[in-house]
């Protein structure tokens, strides 16, 4: 599914070089989380995966069922069934959450050569998703995450999931400002969600999110680089025993 060779990224206005040979491999079907110390590069991977600006590949390669993702159209990428969760967390005042979703979801078939889907079935669509996700109409009304509360933005993200139905969905849970509440929402979302033909990459500082979706494998990132890769044990072992001993092992400093 998601095929990452020998990654080297550096920032583009800076000589700093900031993922350092990145290989990953993520299966169809599975689900595999990123953990590591702040500053090793994991929202620095998303975002050169999303094609976000400021950043200059020197090396490597990154494929999406044999989609370049390092040349492609951010359009391609989506109809290639790329999601990434972080994406769409902007507040869009006078665009109501329905609009956009059908935006979103109507640009991706038109990217795929796909009919448009006719307003009635999108309700249709949009209102069963909600319903099995318990999202309450009135959300659905409401401009784009504003005034949405922490955990609303979250169950919005798992609905724009739900309908887009992507292939490879990528979540960056960067801060600690995840209360347990969303993220219940944000696993509960995830497992809902889980099928043989999707796969996540759930990128997270703690290994509390992962009592709650539990991955297949869990890697390591620490200095641009992974430098573990695991089961479920290695996420347990981190917590239990923090990054020291594994950043010793592997010569990078602190
Ligand atoms: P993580 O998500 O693992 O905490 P990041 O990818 O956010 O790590 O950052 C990796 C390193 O790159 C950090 O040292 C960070 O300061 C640096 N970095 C990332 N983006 C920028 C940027 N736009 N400008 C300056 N430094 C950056
Ligand atoms: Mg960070
Ligand atoms: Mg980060």
């Amino acid at each position: 599914m998601l095929e990452i060779k020998n990654l080297h990224v550096k920032l583009e206005d800076e000589d700093k070089q900031i993922l350092k040979g990145v290989d990953l491999s993520v299966e169809a079907g599975k689900v595999h989380a990123i953990m590591g110390p702040n500053g090793s590069g994991k929202s620095t991977l998303s975002y050169v995966l999303s094609g976000r600006d400021g950043y200059e590949v020197t090396e490597g390669e990154a494929s999406l069922n044999g989609l370049d993702l390092l040349e492609a159209e951010p359009e391609e990428r989506a109809a290639a069934g790329l999601f990434l969760a972080f994406q769409y967390p902007v507040e869009i005042p006078g665009v109501g959450n329905m609009t956009f979703l059908r935006t979103a979801l109507n640009a991706q078939r038109k990217a795929r050569g796909e009919a448009e889907i006719s307003a009635g079935d999108f309700l249709k669509l949009v209102r069963e998703k909600a319903k099995s996700l318990k999202i309450d109409a009135d959300m659905l009304k409401r401009p784009v995450n504003v005034g949405f509360s922490g955990g609303e933005k979250k169950r919005n993200e798992i609905l724009q999931m739900a309908i887009l139905e992507p292939k490879m969905c990528i979540l960056d849970e960067t801060d600690s400002g995840l209360d347990v509440d969303a993220m219940r929402l944000v696993a509960d979302g995830v497992n809902a969600l889980r099928d043989a033909g999707r796969s996540f990459l759930v990128i997270t500082h703690y290994q509390r999110l992962l009592d709650h979706i539990k991955p297949d494998v869990v890697h390591i990132m620490a200095g641009g680089r992974i430098i573990e890769t695991g089961g479920p044990d290695l996420a347990m072992e981190v917590e239990k025993n923090g990054y020291a001993d594994l950043l010793a092992k592997h010569g990078i400093a602190q």
